[in-house]
């Protein structure tokens, strides 16, 4: 990958699509490729036929789709599998068509089984079924790996990249405290909470259930650096985590001292908790020379910093 190369960056105002918008320009490329979601609708193929066949990019970060926190996915289970599934198989076969050098395809935690050994390493995969809450968006997960992995297997090349990093957190990511993921809802809550003084804050679920988050940054920068490795590539997918994994209920305490929250936490054990556990195997990518240089606490306060420079309640 060169400074002139042309990338497209699928999703570029997005949590993930926003960091490597950052980390590209930081780094001096200069023809990054970008398109607003009403100039360009990706579920719609001949509009990204026609976008593919002008622009010929040489790579593409494919962090467009539908995502969403654990409720969103029990609400609008068929937006998540449609709409996932189309833009993946739209992208992946203008990108084919056109001969792009390299697409990365994000997958997700949830597509493990839900029992899984932990940590979870992706000969894992497909061994079990997935946690139900987010079975609809996992398949279509599942499926874009496949994809990938079947027009490489099928051209002999390893064009096309499936990562699979666990939650993602960071400045662009969705804060409404119903339809966000965890750590960016608690955020906002707290925030309010904080604002109007008020002397408690509901928290979903038990807290007992564990994540692993890992900061846009730190995705960004193993995506580069997996671009950057010549000759024989990984064997794919690749895992991309943090390699530490936290309790909801710590998690809910660190927001909370970041925001300077400090009334009462209120567990609602009538809302799901999801996976138990979701922490993944990281060595493969660790052994090619990648770590994470974000701290879950400089991280947190990175975001919050965001949050506040948006002008929360907007959201
Ligand atoms: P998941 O990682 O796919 O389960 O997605 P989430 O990020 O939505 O949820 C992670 C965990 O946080 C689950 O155990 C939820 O029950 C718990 N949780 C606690 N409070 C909240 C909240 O306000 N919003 C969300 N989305 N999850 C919450």
């Amino acid at each position: 990958m060169s400074k002139n190369s042309r990338i497209y960056i699928a999703g570029h105002t997005g949590l993930i699509g926003s960091a490597f918008d950052r980390v590209l320009a930081k780094d001096g490329y200069r023809n990054l490729i970008k398109r607003s979601h009403g100039e360009l609708e990706l579920t719609d193929g001949p509009a990204v036929d026609q976008f593919f066949e002008a622009e010929k990019p040489d790579f593409v970060i494919l962090s467009a789709g539908k995502v969403g926190g654990i409720q969103q996915n029990q609400a609008t289970p068929a937006t998540f599998i449609d709409t996932n599934l189309s833009i993946q198989l739209n992208v992946l076969k203008a990108a084919h068509h056109v001969g792009v050098e390299r697409l990365v395809l994000f997958g997700s935690s949830c597509m493990y089984p839900r029992e899984c050994p932990q940590p979870m390493p992706e000969t894992a995969l497909l061994t079990g079924p997935p946690e139900p809450t987010s079975l609809p968006y996992a398949i279509s997960k599942l499926a874009g790996v496949q994809l990938c992995l079947a027009y490489n297997k099928q051209y002999g090349s390893q064009r096309f990249i499936p990562v699979i990093p666990n939650s993602a957190y960071g400045p662009n990511d969705n804060f409404n405290a119903d339809a966000g993921h965890v750590l960016s809802a608690l955020m906002s809550r707290f925030h309010k909470a904080k604002e109007s003084g008020s002397q408690s804050v509901t928290v979903w679920g038990t807290g007992t259930p564990r994540r692993e988050f890992i900061h846009s940054q730190d995705i960004a920068k193993a995506v580069l650096h997996l671009l950057s490795m010549t000759g024989q590539a990984i064997e794919l997918p690749v895992n991309i985590g943090s390699g530490t994994d936290y309790s909801i209920r710590e998690v809910a305490e660190a927001i909370a001292q970041t925001v300077g929250y400090d009334g009462a936490l209120e567990w609602d054990n009538s809302k799901p908790d999801g996976a138990p556990r979701k922490l993944l195997d990281s060595e493969r990518l660790r052994t090619t020379g990648w770590a994470p240089s974000v701290d879950f606490e400089a991280g947190l306060a990175d975001t919050y910093d965001w949050f506040m420079s948006q002008g929360p309640g907007r959201e």
